[in-house]
């Protein structure tokens, strides 16, 4: 049977990669875009251009929006909220739990239901098996609209919070983005040398696929906030860090990504978890120096 017609609001490398996955599937696509001819290859596809906001609220009850930020879909919308009623409207923009909250607000005082998404693919694997997306708000809307959301990412429902999908993309994009910048550090230090990054990254990969060995016993530790010492305290970790700290001035470079972890390895010594296992850093996150 053939799924219900879906209108995909902003026509960035992911809003296309929505569209002509729909479109793949059969789905009437509606697309809308700040920038006009940035349709066009949606359009060549077999989506409906919509010119006007009304005009793409009005063409489906399930509206897709994946924009730069939170703050670029009042800019597309505001001015058409009053078409909102009976809309299921689905944000897969990046953005802060806070402004999911918001953003749901605002869907619910026009009368519409709201779904805060967050895609843990690039443009490229949308539609992929191995592409998920976290989804918060109300479970059953999800439901209602999963056959359709299936086809760009398999849907993980993490709770009624609206900002809570934002919370699950953004924890893993922040474990991300600070080990593709942990990389590009190491690969300084080792350019400092005159070392290749060709020569030097096949070990960074080495280390990160052995990660998981390193992070078994960590959902225990945090949990019950024991973290005993197997083999590397937090001592010894916090006079490795200051080490490369010292290095990475000494190679004058930009320092202040060891020199951040060195003050949070001290914050923990601090607290007297010196003699503790390596993971006890994470007490100084949760209790942040004042
Ligand atoms: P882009 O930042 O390229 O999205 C650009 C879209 O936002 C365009 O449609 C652009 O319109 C529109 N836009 C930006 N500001 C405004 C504004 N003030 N008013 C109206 N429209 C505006 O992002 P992507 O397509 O790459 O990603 C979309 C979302 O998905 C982002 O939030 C991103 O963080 C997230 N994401 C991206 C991934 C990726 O690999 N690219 C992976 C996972 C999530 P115009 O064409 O007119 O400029």
């Amino acid at each position: 049977a053939q799924l219900p017609a879906v209108t995909v609001v902003g026509l960035g490398p992911m809003g296309r990669a929505m569209a002509g996955t729909l479109l793949d599937h059969a789905v009437p696509v509606t697309v809308f875009n700040r920038t006009a001819s940035r349709a066009d290859a949606a359009v060549a596809a077999g989506a409906r251009r919509a010119i006007t906001a009304k005009d793409a609220l009005d063409a489906a009850d399930l509206v897709i929006v994946s924009l730069t930020h939170y703050r670029a879909m009042y800019d597309l919308l505001e001015s058409a909220a009053d078409r909102l009623a009976g809309k299921v409207l689905v944000n897969l923009s990046s953005g802060t739990p806070r402004e999911a909250e918001r953003a749901a607000a605002w869907a619910v005082r026009h009368g519409a239901e709201f779904l805060t998404g967050g895609i843990m693919v690039p443009a490229t694997l949308v539609g992929d098996d191995t592409a998920y997306a976290f989804y918060s708000g109300p479970r059953e809307v999800l439901d209602r609209w999963s056959d359709t959301l299936a086809l760009l990412a398999r849907p993980e429902y993490v709770g009624a919070d609206p900002g809570l999908a934002l919370l699950w993309y953004q924890a893993l994009l922040d474990l991300f983005m600070t080990t593709l910048v942990g990389t590009s550090h190491a690969a300084a230090l080792m350019k400092s040398a005159g070392v290749q990054a060709e020569t030097f990254l096949p070990y960074a990969s080495d280390l990160l696929a052995q990660m998981p060995f390193f992070l078994d016993g960590a959902a225990e530790e945090i949990d019950r906030r024991e973290y005993p010492d197997v083999g590397a305290s937090l001592a010894m970790m916090a006079a490795g860090i200051d080490h490369i700290a010292t290095t990475s001035e000494d190679a004058q470079i930009d320092s202040r990504l060891p020199a951040a972890v060195r003050d949070l390895y001290r914050r923990a010594l601090d607290l007297g978890f010196g003699g503790h296992g390596s993971g006890s850093v994470y007490e100084a996150i949760v209790a942040p120096a004042q």
